[in-house]
């Protein structure tokens, strides 16, 4: 009887390990390798998407959109997972968790979320792939992570980026947005 319950103990250790295993590698805990990111305008019509993949110790985003004017336009991420359309106010300022000023050439910067400006052909398409070391896509938990509190938002700009101008670089209206979530 009493090997009985140890053999019982052993069986139950041995499970409630397996569970527990399980709990520590679910999906929120572990690391995230691509985002895929649906891109849409003021209008709520869909404009392309954005890959966003590790680079180095931060990320690169490959943006593949139509229907945007042509010319240079800023590209950000933003501190909040919500695109209401039609100005795209509520994702908030861009993601700073190191909260420094705006502008890759601002001495007192940059935030995370700034990035390199894209150009949109005369025919309204764009392919760019642009990089940004300051940000991870990770797990969440990492306070530059793309997920953390809840996600964040990949944003088109109207205007090219001045990359100096404290708090968003003069790049006027916010013209596509995509939530980056897990
Ligand atoms: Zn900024």
């Amino acid at each position: 009887m009493k090997r009985l319950s140890l053999y019982l103990l052993i069986f139950v250790s041995f499970m409630l390990a397996l569970l527990l295993n399980g709990f520590a590698q679910d999906g929120k805990s572990k690391p995230v390798k691509k985002q895929t990111v649906e891109l849409k305008d003021a209008k709520g019509n869909n404009i392309g998407s954005a890959t966003i993949k590790p680079s180095g110790r931060g990320v690169e985003v490959k943006v593949d959109a139509k229907n945007l004017p042509p010319g240079d336009h800023a590209l950000h991420f933003h501190q909040n997972a919500k695109c209401d359309p039609p100005d795209f106010k509520s994702a908030g300022p861009h993601f700073n968790p190191d909260q420094k000023e705006h502008g890759l050439q601002n001495p007192k910067g940059h935030h995370n979320g700034d990035m390199a400006n894209f150009t949109v052909k005369p025919n309204g398409t764009a392919k760019a792939t642009i990089k940004d070391p300051d940000v991870v896509l990770g797990t969440g938990s990492e306070p530059n992570s793309l997920f953390a509190n809840g996600g964040t938002a990949l944003m088109i700009h109207a205007k090219a980026d001045d990359m100096k101008t404290d708090p968003a670089g003069n790049a006027g209206d916010r013209i596509a947005c995509g939530l980056i979530t897990k």
